[in-house]
């Protein structure tokens, strides 16, 4: 016999897994499809045909040349119409950067930052990794909110994850994943901080949306609790730091509408590292 706090975990456990949750629609793309690497992160476990497909084959390699010749072609493009609308364009981008926003995000491919916010280039620093963690022994992302808040001065950090998160999804499966467990055992423990809320709610589907919300919650949390981040606000009255979730099932950002000022307080309680 289980103990009564083991078999309420997995009771919590057991939906993630279930097939009754329902898939983030894909978006429609007539971007040839290639090889399709087996992905826990996958939404979907079935290969496309072109996985199939050897290095051999006549088509991949096809494939491959024209994938590249797309982009550079896009790139011609995209170059001469920026120069079109404002000959100075480059230049000015060449003499540097002063961005009003620090970007966190998940690397999720159907979620880049610039399209679905319509920032341009020079206003947003952006940084992304599996399901939007501040891990504050990363030192990636450590190092970019540093330079962010106290160089670029950034007025604004957004944490931005996603609903339909295959890394929360991942977390919330019981499997060994491998490398993949201390990047993704931080969510397992936003569920712990969470579990009465995440379990009071019945609807797999909810459930798993409400973690994708305290996720973002607790990396904004992980944001504010750096010395760059509380010193520079004591000092300067930003940044300012925010939580939004992306709903690829419409298209829209939805802001959680974090108190900023709050949870700078009640973390300074215990985080408290301004001096
Ligand atoms: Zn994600």
């Amino acid at each position: 016999m289980l103990p009564r706090n083991a078999l309420r975990s997995l009771r919590a456990l057991r939906p993630f897994h279930a097939t009754s949750i329902p898939l983030a629609t894909r978006p429609h793309s007539t971007i040839p499809k290639g090889p399709t690497a087996p992905n826990v992160l996958s939404h979907t476990t079935t290969k496309t045909p072109d996985a199939k497909r050897d290095i051999s084959d006549p088509a991949m390699a096809d494939y491959l040349c024209q994938s590249h010749e797309r982009i550079f072609a896009a790139n011609e493009k995209w170059a001469k119409e920026q120069i079109e609308r404002d000959p100075d364009f480059f230049h000015k981008l060449s003499l540097g950067q002063t961005p009003e926003y620090l970007w966190v995000g998940c690397s999720d491919s159907r979620m880049p930052a610039e399209t679905i916010t319509g920032l341009k280039p020079g206003e947003a620093f952006i940084h992304r990794n599996i399901a939007n963690l501040v891990n504050n022994i990363d030192l990636n992302v450590m190092s970019v909110i540093n330079y962010a808040v106290r160089h670029l001065k950034v007025k604004h950090i957004v944490v931005c994850g996603h609903y339909g998160c295959g890394g929360v999804r991942a977390a919330m499966t019981p499997k060994d994943l491998g490398i993949l467990n201390p990047w993704l055992r931080n969510i397992r423990d936003v569920y712990r901080l969470h579990e009465a809320e995440l379990d009071a709610i019945k609807d797999d589907g909810t459930r798993y949306d409400r973690l994708v919300e305290l996720n973002v919650v607790e990396q904004c949390r992980n944001v504010i609790k750096t010395a760059a981040v509380q010193q520079t606000y004591a000092e300067h009255g930003y940044p300012i730091v925010h939580g939004w979730v992306f709903d690829f099932r419409t298209g829209r950002l939805k802001d959680l509408k974090i108190d900023f000022a709050v949870i700078l307080a009640d973390i300074q309680k215990i985080y408290n590292i301004i001096k």
